[in-house]
């Protein structure tokens, strides 16, 4: 959705023609990000950088700002907003906005922009990444060989040519695994609730009915968005139905998959193996913290207690959310949020989200 805030003082028209050169605050930034800021198109603005997060504590850093940038863990509420009494726009640097109040924003005629694509192509190679780490056992052969034991016992894996591959979701993402694994020599069967004959014809896939995808696929990956409908896509109800020692491969949202189910089928030996960026409950695994000293619901505890049972198995590959993470995908990151706050600068706002009503 695209619109142009009409707040009387806000328009971008009024910032490029302000007395000040505009303030522009970055909150959230790596060290590399700082350098890439400050030396580039940026130049003749007022850019501040800082690593925080923006809070309401921090927010007093960006006090006089025209426009802030953010990451997905400022929660930019309207106590932070209260804070910002200039601001004009929000860049950003994600796809995602749900940490950003869209309606005070709206209300307040702030501009809000993001970054819609930016790794595709990074998220689907790290999918990958993960598929060879099981299907080759090179997991399993690393920590082998860092204890000294070159024995190739166990160690046998299998081809990916002529085996199939099964895509849960062939939006953006799902279509670049189609086609490396159509590199790799796979037949690929795609479940998606919208179907594009066309697409399929070209790339040389076949869609399927989910359980039939489920059944005949020797890996499966996930590339759905976590809606309602998504929630829990894979459980204890279906994932029996998955083909005997196939691999699942989760770079979308923990909550596709119910652990509980996963951690069965891995018992029973259903799924050979499971290569997951994501699980569920992995922010709170990861800040190992949360389970010192803090009271938590119920439902979170068991959460952290199943994210546990799925570490430190030898067919279960695990890595911290950081299918996005190149060097190339941030760049295009940082790259679109310049362009963003740019065309709002100078009157003509891009890849915006929210306004106010036109
Ligand atoms: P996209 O919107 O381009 O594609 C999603 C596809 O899923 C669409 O084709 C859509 O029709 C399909 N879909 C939606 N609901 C469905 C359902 N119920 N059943 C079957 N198909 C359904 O999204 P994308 O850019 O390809 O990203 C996919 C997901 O990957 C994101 O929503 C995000 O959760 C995740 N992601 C993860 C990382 C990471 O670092 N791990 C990075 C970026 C995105």
């Amino acid at each position: 959705m695209r619109s142009r805030s009409r707040s009387a003082s806000k328009t971008p028209q009024n910032k490029e023609n302000q007395t000040h050169k505009a303030r522009i605050v970055f909150f959230e930034t790596e060290d590399w990000e700082k350098q890439f800021i400050q030396s580039a198109a940026l130049r003749k603005y007022e850019a501040r950088v800082y690593g925080e997060r923006l809070t309401e504590e921090t927010a007093r850093l960006a006090e006089d700002a025209d426009i802030v940038s953010v990451f997905i863990y400022s929660n930019v509420d309207k106590g932070v907003l209260d804070k910002l009494p200039n601001l004009g726009m929000i860049a950003t640097r994600s796809t995602g906005y749900d940490h950003i109040d869209m309606a005070e924003c709206r209300r307040r005629g702030i501009v809000v922009s993001n970054v819609p694509y930016y790794g595709e192509n990074t998220v689907a190679e790290h999918a990958f990444g993960l598929i060879l780490s099981l299907s080759r056992k090179i997991y399993k052969a690393y920590f082998r060989t860092t204890r000294l034991d070159f024995s190739l016992e166990n160690l046998t894996g299998f081809d990916l040519k002529g085996k199939s591959m099964g895509v849960v979701g062939a939006g953006r993402i799902g279509l670049h695994v189609v086609r490396i694994a159509k590199g790799f020599g796979m037949d690929v069967l795609v479940y998606d609730v919208r179907q594009e004959p066309l697409l399929a014809e070209v790339l040389g896939f076949t869609y399927v009915p989910f359980e039939e995808l489920l059944r005949r696929s020797d890996v499966i990956s996930l590339h759905v968005p976590l809606v309602k409908t998504t929630h829990h896509m894979i459980n204890r109800s279906n994932i029996h139905l998955i083909k005997r020692g196939a691999l699942l491969i989760n770079t979308a949202r923990g909550a596709v998959v119910e652990t509980e189910a996963l951690i069965s089928a891995l018992d029973q030996g259903t799924i050979a193996g499971a290569g997951l960026d994501v699980f569920e409950g992995e922010e709170s695994v990861k800040e190992e913290t949360a389970l010192l000293g803090q009271q938590l619901p119920r439902e979170k505890m068991r959460e952290i207690l199943l994210g546990y049972a799925l570490l430190h198995r030898d067919n279960v590959v695990i890595t911290p959310h950081i299918a996005f993470y190149s060097e190339e995908a941030l760049l295009r990151i940082v790259e679109t949020t310049q362009q963003n706050i740019l065309g709002f600068l100078q009157g003509n706002p891009v890849n915006v989200v929210a306004t106010s009503a036109m």
